[in-house]
């Protein structure tokens, strides 16, 4: 009986308990994982060459037959040595094996074998010489030779199962593969996209068929980069039924009934227009229809609002806020930091100035008896708009009954923070909005299963940041910019990095410019606000900042996310090349929020390496955040870019979201088709098993519990 795939590798010949064991730590435990433990590079073996043709220092393949061999130690430092002389027509060959005397027992003279390895000079002969090649013997099994004569699979070791090892038990497992395995892919999708199904696949990945000659360089290249038909296939595979996944928890979201019922009619217009001091731009416009449109429909909202930084996301929420308030529902609105939070609050209350609407602002400062009285109020029904921080995740807090909850800067949070404040009402509309440039690829990937609305206009009267890049030598033009604008009456930022809070540091490095700038420009109020300030400090800073008390703040990171200062319009970056282009990106964000000219400074060291140089200059070449972006995600790859690791990018096993975007895109657009196709037929089970398989990948990529 031929194993099945989920047969556990144990029972594969030439897998014992011992190696099983090395394979389960690797988390490979059947047959499916082992055939799904993809090689990590290729070796071409397919060309043999003759014994008098090799040159020392390249890579040889060789057939002989063993001339005499045996065991013997150099006499100083005992090193055990099997060597054995190796001939085919042409010539012999000396090979040594160190400490690995055993072979004595394996390798016997007359023997036809494959040897393959560097040739090396010998130290004492000085003729040419293979050390601890890999090798393989031609006629003593009935396996045709699969270490050589084609092109070999290397895998990452396991424990310590070598990449040799693990290339017999997969050809083993290969070998006895039933013929007709289920596959995930439909047919008709493998034949639309010219993918191999997955026996073929498997065949192919492990041990890819030899093309013939002329187009062997171009194949090799192909498997290098992961582009051979076998390998997309099983990059598309995953890709596909991730999709699916995600399709399908929208799907059953999509059948989740609604308890509330949101109205809106012209008196509700009416309010929701006389808030605004300005008119809204096209774009605000359409995206508020396309979450009014939710928030009406009998199904709940789970829509990623996606804008720039300054296109006006704050006024698209608080509009749709109203609407649920007016419909006699309480709203939240949750930001990552006080300092955003405190902000939000008093732009919403000016906004709501003319309205009865009772507002509450809830952080970690909040102690005592106002939290008290707050945390009643909430229960009550006393307070209908409640704006805060994680503080509003906490426990006691009940709301009387949570209509619309919006979350800001989304990617600040992390995704079970995200679920725990939906947890907070019977199912509340959820509006989750970010400025993280993503590129569509990963926001597929990470948003898939939510619905997406995109602010792509800024409001009338924005002029574009300048962006220039700076040095130490231009320090005193960057001096003179300041004053510029300071005597204008605007005003600047000066931001350090700070990795951590703790980072004393840097800290002083923010503190010591903070002194120079006071010496610089005596007649101007220079701040410094950190992570490490109380929170009532940080307030005084921003206040005075507001009020024109202070003209230069100088900060850490913390200024990054929300801030809206619209009379800023310098933006100093000192050690730019230290931060990712996405977070420089949401920096230069903080100026250029009002009608004046900004201008966005990138200090390095004047020492900076050519990648640092190619990355900034991105920065002063484009203001588009999706390029931006694009680019980030060009140069760090995936892992490293910003935002994405809190919000749960998969780690996927053959697919990789950048290089492999084009295909990410097709399968989350076959997916979406193939499931319209299912659910019109209502084949049970097939169903059945795509239920299953969602089940494996939900628990798999861990990330559909957005909702
Ligand atoms: P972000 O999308 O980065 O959160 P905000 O919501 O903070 O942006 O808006 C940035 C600035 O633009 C704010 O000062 C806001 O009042 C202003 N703004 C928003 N929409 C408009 C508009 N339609 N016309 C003019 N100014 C606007
Ligand atoms: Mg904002």
């Amino acid at each position: 009986m031929p194993p099945q795939l989920e047969v556990p590798v144990q029972y594969l010949k030439g897998v014992g308990p011992a190696r099983a064991a090395m394979l389960q730590k690797a988390k490979i435990g059947t047959v499916e994982d082992l055939l799904n433990y993809q090689p990590f590079r290729y070796e071409d073996r397919s060309s043999f060459r003759l014994i008098d043709q090799l040159r020392v220092g390249e890579d040889a393949l060789v057939e002989g037959e063993i001339a005499v061999c045996g065991n013997y130690s150099t006499p100083m430092k005992r090193v055990r040595i099997f060597e054995l002389v190796v001939e085919d027509r042409s010539g012999a060959l000396t090979v040594k094996f160190f400490n690995q005397p055993y072979l004595q027992r394996v390798l016997r003279n007359r023997q036809r074998l494959i040897l393959y390895g560097q040739v090396r000079r010998d130290d004492y002969t000085l003729r040419p010489v293979l050390l601890n090649p890999e090798w393989e013997l031609m006629d003593s099994s009935s396996e045709p030779a699969i270490h050589s004569g084609r092109i070999v699979p290397i895998y990452r070791r396991v424990g310590k199962l070598t990449t040799r090892s693990l290339r017999t038990i997969v050809y083993r497992a290969l070998s006895q593969l039933q013929p007709d395995l289920q596959d995930p892919i439909p047919d008709r999708l493998l034949e639309k996209h010219g993918l191999p199904d997955r026996r073929r696949a498997w065949q192919e990945l492990h041990f890819p068929s030899l093309p013939e000659e002329r187009k062997r360089e171009a194949f090799l290249q192909d498997l290098e980069s992961g582009a051979t038909p076998a390998q997309r296939r099983f990059v598309f595979e995953e890709f596909f039924l991730f999709h699916l996944g995600l399709q399908m928890v929208r799907r059953d979201r999509e059948s989740l009934p609604k308890t509330r019922r949101i109205e809106i009619n012209n008196r509700i217009r009416e309010v929701v227009k006389g808030i605004l001091p300005f008119h809204p731009t096209a774009a605000q416009k359409r995206v508020v229809g396309e979450i009014v449109g939710d928030l009406r429909s009998g199904n709940v909202m789970r829509r990623l609002l996606h804008g720039d930084v300054g296109s006006g996301k704050t006024i698209v929420a608080l509009q749709a806020m109203v609407v649920v308030l007016e419909n006699g529902f309480q709203a939240a609105l949750m930001a990552p930091t006080e300092i955003l939070a405190e902000q939000h609050f008093r732009t919403l209350s000016r906004f709501l100035r003319s309205t009865d609407y009772r507002l509450a602002l809830l952080t970690g400062r909040v102690r005592g008896k106002r939290r008290r009285e707050i945390l009643e109020q909430i229960r009550s029904g006393g307070v209908q708009l409640v704006i805060g921080t994680h503080a509003l995740l906490e426990a006691p807090v009940r709301f009387r009954d949570l209509g619309l909850a919006v979350i800001d800067e989304q990617h600040r949070f992390g995704v079970l923070q995200r679920s725990r404040l939906m947890g907070k009402g019977d199912q509340p509309d959820v509006l989750i909005m970010t400025a993280t440039p993503i590129p569509r690829s990963l926001a597929l990937t990470v948003y898939g299963d939510l619905d997406l609305s995109v602010l792509d206009e800024l409001p009338p009267g924005r002029q574009p940041v300048e962006t220039v890049l700076c040095s130490e030598r231009d320090r005193n033009r960057v001096y003179e910019l300041l004053k510029r604008e300071l005597a204008q009456g605007r005003q600047a930022f000066v931001v350090y990095p700070l990795i951590e809070e703790s980072d004393k540091l840097e800290l002083r490095a923010a503190e010591e410019m903070t002194g120079q700038l006071r010496e610089v420009f005596p007649g101007s109020g220079v701040g410094l606000i950190h992570g490490r300030l109380k929170g009532e400090e940080k307030d005084a800073q921003m206040e005075a900042l507001r009020d024109g008390t202070i003209q230069i703040l100088v900060a850490t990171t913390v200024v990054e996310v929300g801030l809206d200062v619209p009379n800023a319009t310098v933006m100093v970056v000192e050690h730019a090349d230290r931060f990712g282009l996405s977070q420089l990106h949401q920096l230069r964000g903080r100026i250029g929020r009002g009608s004046h000219q900004g201008t966005c400074v990138l200090m390095t060291g004047d020492a900076r390496s050519e990648n640092a140089f190619r990355r900034l200059d991105i920065m002063c070449r484009t203001s588009d955040g999706f390029r931006i972006a694009e680019e980030d995600l060009e140069i760090r790859g995936p892992g490293e870019f910003v935002g994405t690791r809190q919000s749960g990018v998969p780690q996927f096993q053959f697919g990789n979201i950048v290089r492999d975007r084009r295909l990410l895109e097709l399968a989350a657009e076959e997916a979406r088709d193939h499931l319209a196709r299912l659910t019109k037929g209502a084949r049970g089970e097939v169903k059945d098993h795509m239920t299953r398989l969602a089940d494996q990948w939900r628990s798999r990529f861990g990330l559909f519990d957005v909702g």
